[in-house]
């Protein structure tokens, strides 16, 4: 008989996680609680306008096409990817441009336009993030390390203290670099993961090849189709995927998970694997069945940054947009400050456009622009009152936008705000944070919540606060590697097994 297992919710790490628990042969029940899949990553339609509120900037696409190659089916035959070139486009306060591109010459002319010493230094710049890209891609995002054996294993250990833990992305960017612009242009993939480029370590800084060299993707029909075509193969598996189904508790006897509680009764199973955020899911065993609260060690994480987000629905084109463009406001990165000292939206924040328009035509009616805005946000905390704030802040946007020659919002056709609280609200993100802990600190970076709970065997954890990190490959990959390790394992009482450090 089938090992069955639940996953709880149906983001992306979770439809990964099904894919490969079922390509093993499991009977693999997901359980979203909300009507629709895809957690952080939605589908808006209203008036003939389209949208994905959530993700656009689609980097890795390996880390997607290895969920459908590892099922034995060709990932274009469920979604067609296009690559973007030019890749984003970065706007400065006053009117300097780059666009950043796989054409390492031509972004060194751009950049030597303002300052020809980081221009200069930009080749020496990219050879270092890919080197620490091969690192982490060797050592970190493809492994779960959950036993003893595997986090003391002396080539890890040996290549952690390459990625230089010790320092600061903002720090490393300083031996390349010294003009503000090429700071805040790099320092922005800290954001990518819901961290300060002021704090985040230098380990992000793969981020600059990851998108210079290995290329950001569009997906035809907007980046949802990766949720929906998870789903179809999935089902095609036979995985059961039930919508509307809350999980209200998970069932433990004996220090192992059995089931869980559902508002549509209990379920059993052999594993239970949590998709959603981990600062919340990991609470759903009640305090009175693990040996301490689970408050107590969660409680102590600093969450991730979070965003508010506008999507407008506008009767115009925008010549000046790609599909991916970055306004820098004047004030450069004083936006972090706000947003982790002081915990409030930020006064002069960058703000980001996805004009998906730029790419496909049928987004928007005719002559029409659906752009998804994004601003980023402290995560909710007592400091910031988005129910007061919601309106002012989208006028101030607005505003904002509109002396960067972005006008005509204020005549949007759909104009819709989503705040911190409504991430929340509807994905269960621990203080509406969109990249679960952040990636302040060298603890919160490399010794992230496990993949494995700590004192309940046959529970397990995927998704953007658990290893490998947030964002959508990462994700993908952490549903990944976590279904090959059960799938991996006997059965029977596999994660004490691997406690004790003789599953490998
Ligand atoms: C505004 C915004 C912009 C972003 N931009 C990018 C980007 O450009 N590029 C990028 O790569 N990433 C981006 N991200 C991040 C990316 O969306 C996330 O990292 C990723 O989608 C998270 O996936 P996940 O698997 O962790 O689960 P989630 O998306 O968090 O899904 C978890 C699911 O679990 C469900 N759930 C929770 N609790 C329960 C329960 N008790 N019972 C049943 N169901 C439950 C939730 O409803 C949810 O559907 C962005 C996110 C946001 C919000």
């Amino acid at each position: 008989m089938s090992r069955k297992a639940i996953i709880v919710g149906g983001g992306l790490g979770g439809l990964s996680c099904a894919i490969g628990l079922a390509t093993a042969g499991f009977d693999v029940t997901v359980l979203e609680k909300e009507k629709t899949l895809g957690g952080k990553l939605k589908r808006v339609e209203a008036s003939g306008y389209r949208f994905d509120r959530g993700p656009s900037t689609i980097t890795m696409l390996h880390a997607f096409r290895r969920v459908f190659e590892r099922a034995g089916r060709r990932m274009e035959d469920y979604i067609q990817t296009y690559e973007l070139e030019p890749r984003t486009r970065n706007l400065f306060a006053d009117g300097t441009k780059v666009d950043l591109s796989r054409d390492r010459g031509w972004m060194q002319q751009q950049i030597a336009a303002y300052s020809p010493e980081d221009a200069a230094r930009y080749p020496a710049f990219l050879e270092e993030a890919r080197r620490i890209y091969g690192l982490a891609d060797g050592r970190f995002l493809n492994r779960l390390m959950l036993s003893m054996r595997e986090k003391a294993d002396p080539a890890l250990l040996r290549d952690f203290m390459r990625v230089r833990p010790n320092t600061t992305l903002r720090t490393l960017l300083a031996r390349y670099f010294s003009h503000p612009y090429t700071l805040a242009m790099f320092g922005r993939y800290a954001t990518y993961v819901g961290a300060s480029p002021l704090q985040a370590p230098a380990i992000f800084a793969m981020l600059a090849h990851v998108e210079a060299d290995l290329g950001i993707y569009g997906v035809y029909g907007g980046t949802y189709q990766l949720v929906e075509s998870m789903a179809r193969l999935a089902r095609e598996l036979g995985v059961h995927i039930l919508t509307d189904a809350e999980v209200l508790s998970i069932k433990v006897r004996s220090g192992r998970a059995y089931g869980v509680e559902t508002t549509e009764g209990a379920i059993e199973a052999d594993e239970v694997i949590c998709n959603g955020d981990l600062l919340t899911t990991a609470r759903l065993v009640p305090d009175r069945l693990r040996k301490r609260p689970a408050a107590e060690r969660l409680d102590r994480y600093e969450p991730s940054l979070s965003g508010f987000v506008l999507l407008a629905g506008v009767r115009q084109r925008y010549e000046s947009l790609l599909h991916h463009t970055v306004f820098f406001p004047e004030r450069l990165e004083s936006e972090f400050e706000d947003i982790f000292t002081r915990r409030v939206a930020p006064e002069d924040p960058a703000l980001y456009i996805c004009n998906s328009g730029y790419s496909e035509a049928d987004t928007a009616p005719e002559g029409g622009s659906s752009l998804f805005i994004l601003a980023n946000a402290p995560y909710l905390s007592e400091a910031w009152n988005w129910k007061e704030q919601r309106e002012n802040y989208a006028n101030k946007l607005i505003v904002m936008l509109d002396r960067r020659g972005i006008s005509g919002l204020n005549k949007a056709e759909v104009l819709q705000t989503y705040t911190p609280s409504d991430l929340q609200r509807d994905t269960y993100a621990h203080r509406g944070a969109i990249y679960g802990i952040s990636s302040n600190s060298m603890r919160q970076t490399f010794f992230r919540p496990g993949n494995r709970d700590r004192e309940i065997d046959g529970l397990w954890y995927v998704g953007g606060t658990a290893h490998p990190g947030g964002g959508t490959p990462l994700v993908t990959m952490s549903g990944q590697l976590v279904a090959e390790r059960i799938a991996s394992l006997k059965g029977g009482d596999a994660s004490s097994r691997i406690r004790a450090g003789s599953v490998e």
